[in-house]
């Protein structure tokens, strides 16, 4: 028989993400809406740790839908990788009588929790909360949307610069080891190549790129760079293209944390709403060990396990669709 649900704790872990604050907002209100009681624990972990514990009522949520980063705050944990760590945490839940939680973070805050729930057999649910979109399970994560919306608010700017002066720019955009920021962000501004370490290209490769669309007079030039491509990232990128190929002005733009932050889009809000619903309906229906995934359109429940033993591929379809339109 199922664990009864009454005290549920909710917080964000690893990088802050735009819509984690949708998502707590979310949970509060429907543990509430179920007659539940709700906490949220600052700082991750690291705060549950230290007992760094409040208990939150339908009030505390308002007007944090559209802020970006998390009012709850987030913080990686190293205490909490160990045993002794994850005892002292369970002994500041127990003091609130916190039967159950909501971890929104990333794999590794996911791996941490499915210790944890079966360490002290407490039911857990993930929520996915990252811009790099690098989780199995979920078609996107809370934060890549808003994530991607900003690197081309950027990158649309860039290009007013670019498209005025024979210009070449490099804009390096996060994803750690993927491109997803990347490719998506070159179809909407039209980038002339996008480099990702999931699809290796060489500098020879990317000159012919860059050559042939100066032959058929392409206006402006943006090569997207995502931080973990094999050459080591847009100024090395920039350097090495322009020791073989002077015929342009070569800029570097790092985006850096400028896309971490901002008013979550209306897709972020949306999702960090269905996902923080569907994550306390799961508790109440007895569910644990499973993370909310947007699949086919649906908000589904997906092991754990698959998040940190799968790796997310690129679209295949919006690959070959960036090859097409590069021309
Ligand atoms: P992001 O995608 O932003 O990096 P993440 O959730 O993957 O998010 P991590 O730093 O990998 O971020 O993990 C967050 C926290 O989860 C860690 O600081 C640690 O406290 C906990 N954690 C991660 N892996 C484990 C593990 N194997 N055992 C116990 N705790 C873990």
């Amino acid at each position: 028989m199922s664990k009864e649900i009454n005290r549920i704790a909710v917080l964000t872990s690893g990088g802050d993400a735009p819509g984690m604050n949708a998502a707590i907002r979310a949970v509060v209100r429907s543990a509430i809406y179920y007659d539940r009681k709700v906490f949220g624990v600052y700082r991750g972990y690291e705060g549950m740790i230290e007992g760094d514990i409040v208990e939150m009522n339908i009030r505390s949520v308002s007007r944090i839908i559209d802020k970006g980063g998390t009012i709850i705050k987030s913080a990686r944990s190293k205490e909490f990788r160990t045993p002794e760590g994850r005892q002292q945490a369970y002994e500041q839940l127990k003091k609130h009588q916190i039967d159950s939680l909501v971890v929104i973070g990333g794999d590794g805050s996911f791996a941490g929790a499915k210790i944890f729930g079966e360490e002290f057999d407490i039911p857990v649910i993930g929520i996915p909360g990252t811009i790099d979109n690098d989780l199995y399970g979920t078609d996107v994560t809370i934060g890549y949307d808003t994530s991607t919306n900003v690197v081309v608010e950027c990158i649309d700017k860039i290009r007013d610069t670019a498209s005025s002066h024979n210009r070449l720019f490099f804009v390096e955009v996060m994803g750690r080891d993927t491109g997803f920021i990347a490719l998506r962000a070159g179809i909407a501004t039209g980038a002339i190549a996008v480099m990702m370490p999931e699809e290796e290209m060489s500098i020879e490769q990317l000159i012919n790129t860059i050559d042939r669309g100066a032959k058929t007079r392409k206006t402006s030039s943006i090569v997207i760079v995502a931080e973990g491509e094999q050459h080591g990232g847009a100024a090395e990128v920039a350097a090495k293209v322009m020791a073989q190929y002077d015929h342009y002005e070569a800029k570097v733009t790092v985006l850096g944390h400028i896309q971490r932050g901002g008013s979550p889009t209306v897709f972020d809000r949306v999702l960090a709403s269905r996902m923080g619903v569907k994550a306390v309906e799961a508790l109440l229906e007895g569910g644990t060990d499973v993370m909310t995934g947007l699949i086919n359109g649906k908000i589904e429940l997906v092991p754990f396990t698959s998040t940190f033993d799968k790796r997310s591929k690129l679209n295949e379809e919006i690959l070959r669709i960036s090859k097409i339109l590069s021309i």
